[in-house]
């Protein structure tokens, strides 16, 4: 299989007036191509961040992120551009939908930046498989919260990109709604695609091979799915997330 993603001792610090947040404290882990991997810790406690620089849309003060053996830190430009449409699919926690667009446009507009030849197929399936198909000719405006969220779904998934990052994609969501994106992210993951998916839901965290737990900026520990049926890993979650807020020591 080989590893597609590396963070090597990422550190980031954050200054707001007098205050210093250090977001990333020297954080490293590394991912296997066709790995689903969920990562939970508390508010605030860096996950957002970590996706953004995996991603290369922030770069941290010190460490390295590499993207199949490629240090994306060096990319600049033209290669830099290329990186992003054609290897990442981003789902923004925000959603971070265009207002003057469609959903339908919304979703449509990686594959025009890219020069890329529209499914029609894969496109309506999309919509289909997230339950918005009656929202294709909305603006953002007139959708609801999970709509939207289902909507950057759907455009971060529209060039089939082989690594998807995912920041609380289904923070927005009814556990109807929650349920069937996970499930349509299991099926990506089957079919190839890894996935790096931060999420405040254990039930989401579920879904995924392997739970990394980060605590203060750095991995505090993690969890392998294995043949552990769903509720033993909502329970072993549930314990360790309880272990962390409690500031307790991890034992192995
Ligand atoms: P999470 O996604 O786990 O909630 P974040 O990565 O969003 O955490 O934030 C980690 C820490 O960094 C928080 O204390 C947050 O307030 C701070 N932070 C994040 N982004 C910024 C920013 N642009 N400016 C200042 N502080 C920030
Ligand atoms: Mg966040």
């Amino acid at each position: 299989m080989g590893e597609i993603l590396r963070a090597e001792n990422i550190s980031k610090t954050y200054q707001a007036g007098r205050v210093v947040v250090k977001a990333l404290n020297r954080c490293s882990f590394s991912v296997e191509r066709g790995e689903f991997v969920a990562v939970v810790g508390r508010s605030g406690s860096g996950k957002s961040t970590l996706l953004r620089i995996l991603a290369s849309f922030d770069k941290p003060d010190e460490g390295k992120v590499y993207v199949e053996g490629e240090e994306i830190s060096g990319l600049k430009g033209k290669k830099l551009a290329q990186f992003r449409q054609e290897k990442i699919g981003f789902i923004y926690q925000d959603y971070s939908l265009f207002p003057e667009y469609t959903a339908y446009e919304n979703v449509l507009l990686p594959l025009k930046i890219a020069h890329q030849a529209v499914d029609k197929e894969q496109l309506e399936r999309l919509f289909e498989e997230l339950g918005i198909t009656d929202c294709r000719e909305r603006y953002p405006d007139e959708m609801s919260g999970g709509q939207k969220q289902r909507a950057a779904v759907a455009r971060a998934l529209i060039t089939s990109p082989q690594l998807v990052l995912a920041d609380e994609p289904s923070g927005a969501l009814g556990s109807h709604a929650a349920d069937a994106l996970m499930q349509l992210f299991e099926e990506i993951n089957q079919e190839g695609q890894t996935i790096v998916m931060v999420t405040h839901s254990v039930k989401a965290a579920c879904a995924a091979k392997r739970v990394l737990f980060i605590k203060d900026g750095e991995v505090f520990h993690q969890l392998y799915r294995g043949n552990l049926g769903r509720d033993e890993m909502y329970q072993k979650i549930s314990d360790t997330l309880t272990i962390i807020a409690t500031g307790g020591e991890r034992h192995e």
